[in-house]
């Protein structure tokens, strides 16, 4: 999973794969240029898990 910094709208969009054209989530901009970020999926599975994982 990976993430870029909008410099648009200054948020964080999230994706699962790395090529293809990127498109700001919240803004709509084509961010396809932005540098891109690795996500930990153990950071993101921590976040969305639920009590007792
Ligand atoms: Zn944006």
């Amino acid at each position: 999973m990976f993430h870029k910094h909008c410099p648009h709208c200054q948020r964080t969009s999230y994706s699962a794969t790395d090529h293809g054209q990127w498109l700001c989530p919240y803004c709509g901009k084509d961010i396809t240029n932005e540098t891109l970020y690795p996500v930990d999926k153990r950071q993101v599975t921590a976040k969305d898990s639920r009590d007792g994982e």
